[in-house]
């Protein structure tokens, strides 16, 4: 017999679970039979796609209770598990962001939807017990299966077990009942009933006591909706998704004829931390005729829609049909297209049916359903149509039909602006005209707004348009405007000696009471877009911008006069510097060398104090 220490994070939530903070301590006989099913899911599958020798015609979970003894067992007869496995999979946590989660869970003690967010699964059963017994073997393997042991406390012991069966045979010494802890005697048979019937109806193999079958395991998607109760759905939803908050929306959907499938999708009500995770488990689970096949199915739903739980039951497939050939079914193809419209016909749906529930969606899963935009072009209209924008008009977000309806009269085009955060973008340079004259502005302050801005070329007939880019003229009356040519020769000067950084110097109209700002050309890589490819490792050449100066501005017109009084003064060019990183500043830029900008700023203020 061997003992072993937990893993510092499995001992933390081991210790939580002792300790009980979660209210509803029921449930740890859910998370049991939840991990029984998919071990007879496992066997299951194991035999059909990799030809794997066993008996899988008795599927079933079992459960035993001893009053006398205070024990209560839950048996399966499906995958079991190797002593590394046990070892690896029972005395650890491998999920990612666990430490981090643990520590908010510590401060936020009482709080359920934390908890939540780890699927504590086989743990919970320290709620309940003061010591657990698990003895399991791996089908597939020879001679002794493995025991495992522990009180919750810092330590298991891993043994050897003569005789085992395939399959895992969880085994709790139940603590004493206490009622006023929400600790009820679990051994009790109603109790046991009770809480199966509740939480695990659905579960598609026979939950067995004594000759009892004690769930209907009747399959929920393959229920018409009048028959289910948003209970029943929750607890399924749970089982799937491990999130043990209730989803924001549940959808249906059934196609019969020539290819038939039925589904049950939820739209979670908040991100996995790990939404924007690489390794992070998405994907949909597919069923054939009732048959669990795979988790985590990505072909079903496309990477932007990846926060989407559920499960697709399609008739006609293979029931060994493999992840490669899933790729290129067309069926499967089909599915997914019906399956993304779906889901964006009920957010659309949501948005005026229940506005605050659309609210939370967009905040929850806006920022992954963007990166639609790019990755789906045939789907860019209802894409935007449920999408919301911060915009320059009020605090609220904003749907683009409902900017398109308060565009000013001869206004053709959206206007956005992107950045770093609402604040840069609002005291941005580039802002003041628009503000000045009453344009609407988008602010749009996701990394991933850079990029899809590029893909999409219009909403409702209006084109999107960056006011950082291009040439910009909101003032239709030519008088106010300020001659070019007056300027023509400072604006040269000033081009030959930034040289080096920009690709035109012009006047201005987008400014009011800034002297200068940078804009890029309309068809011209961003700073933003650029530096992000830097991050990525991708390097390009420095994309010139044009510099705009603000003709009204007692700056340009002292810079105006100083250059008609000699262009060789010495000062010059160091005001062209200055002028250049003022511009890159006011807009949230990076200086290429902030040291020599400080001391050219601190040389000038010298002569003025
Ligand atoms: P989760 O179910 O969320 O993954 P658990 O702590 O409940 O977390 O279980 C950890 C892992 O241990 C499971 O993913 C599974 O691989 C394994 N396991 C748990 N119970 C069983 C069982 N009855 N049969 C086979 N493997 C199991």
């Amino acid at each position: 017999m061997e003992t072993l220490e937990f893993q510092a994070e499995a001992r933390q939530l081991l210790q939580l679970m002792v300790h009980s903070i979660y209210s509803n301590k029921d449930i740890f006989l859910r998370e049991l039979i939840s991990n029984a099913s998919d071990a007879l899911d496992k066997l299951r599958l194991a035999k059909l796609q990799d030809g794997l020798e066993a008996d899988t015609s008795d599927l079933h979970i079992e459960i035993e209770s001893d009053a006398e003894a205070r024990t209560l067992t839950v048996r399966d007869n499906g995958i079991g598990m190797t002593r590394e496995e046990v070892v690896e999979l029972i005395g650890t946590i491998a999920k990612s962001g666990t430490a981090e989660l643990l520590t908010k869970l510590k401060e936020a003690k009482e709080s359920p939807e934390l908890i939540g967010q780890f699927g504590v699964g086989f743990y919970s059963t320290f709620m309940v017990a003061d010591k657990v017994t698990l003895v399991t073997r791996k089908a597939g393997t020879e001679g002794h299966g493995t025991r495992w042991e522990s009180e919750g406390a810092g330590t298991y012991t891993i043994d050897d077990a003569q005789d085992a069966p395939v399959g895992t045979t969880v085994t709790l010494h139940l603590r004493p009942k206490d009622e006023d802890d929400a600790l009820f005697d679990y051994a009790d048979e109603w109790k046991i009933k009770e809480i199966v019937k509740r939480y695990s109806d659905f579960i598609s193999f026979p939950i067995r006591k004594g000759d009892e079958v004690l769930n209907s395991q009747k399959a929920l998607w393959a229920r018409p909706r009048s028959e289910v109760t948003d209970e029943e759905y929750h607890q399924f939803y749970r089982h799937i998704s491990h999130d043990w908050t209730d989803p924001l929306e549940i959808i249906n959907m059934k196609a019969e004829g020539t290819f038939e499938y039925e589904a049950l999708l939820f739209i979670p009500s908040r991100a996995p931390h790990d939404l924007f995770q690489r390794d992070a488990r998405r994907g949909l689970q597919l069923y054939v005729k009732r048959v669990f096949i795979m988790d985590d199915s990505k072909e079903l739903i496309p990477d932007y829609l990846r926060f989407v739980k559920g499960v697709v039951d399609a008739a006609d497939l293979s029931l060994n049909i493999s992840r490669e050939i899933l790729q290129q079914d067309r069926h499967i193809q089909m599915i997914r297209r019906r399956l993304v419209k779906k889901v964006l016909s009920t957010i659309k749906d949501m948005m005026t049916a229940n506005p605050e529930k659309y609210a939370t969606f967009w905040r929850e899963f806006g920022r992954a359903v963007k990166e639609g935009l790019l990755a789906e072009p045939d789907n860019h209209k209802p894409i935007l149509e449920i999408a919301s924008f911060a915009t320059t008009n009020g605090s609220e977000p904003t749907t683009l039909a409902a900017y398109v309806e308060r565009m000013k009269e001869g206004q053709e085009e959206i206007y956005y602006l992107t950045g770093e955060s609402r604040s840069q973008v609002e005291n941005s340079p580039h802002m003041e005209a628009f503000a000045a004259e009453g344009y609407e502005v988008l602010i749009l302050t996701d990394p991933v707004d850079e990029i899809w801005v590029d893909a999409v070329p219009e909403f409702d007939g209006k084109k999107l348009r960056s006011i950082a880019r291009g040439a910009v003229d909101l003032k239709k009356d030519e008088e106010e405007k300020k001659p070019e040519g007056d300027f023509a020769p400072l604006l040269g000067f000033l081009k030959e000696k930034l040289d080096e950084q920009v690709k035109e110097v012009r006047l201005s109209h987008r400014l009011t009471t800034s002297a200068a700002c940078l804009v890029s050309d309309a068809d011209d890589v961003t700073p933003a877009l650029e530096k992000m490819y830097r991050a990525m490792g991708q390097e390009g050449p420095r994309v010139k911008r044009i510099l705009e100066l603000n003709p009204n501005h007692p700056l340009v017109a002292g810079l105006r006069a100083a250059h008609e009084r000699g262009a060789e003064d010495p000062a010059l060019p160091d005001t062209a510097e200055l002028l250049y990183g003022t511009a890159l500043l006011a807009e949230g830029g990076d200086l290429d060398d902030p040291a020599r900008f400080a001391k050219l700023l601190a040389d000038r203020l010298a002569q003025t104090v």
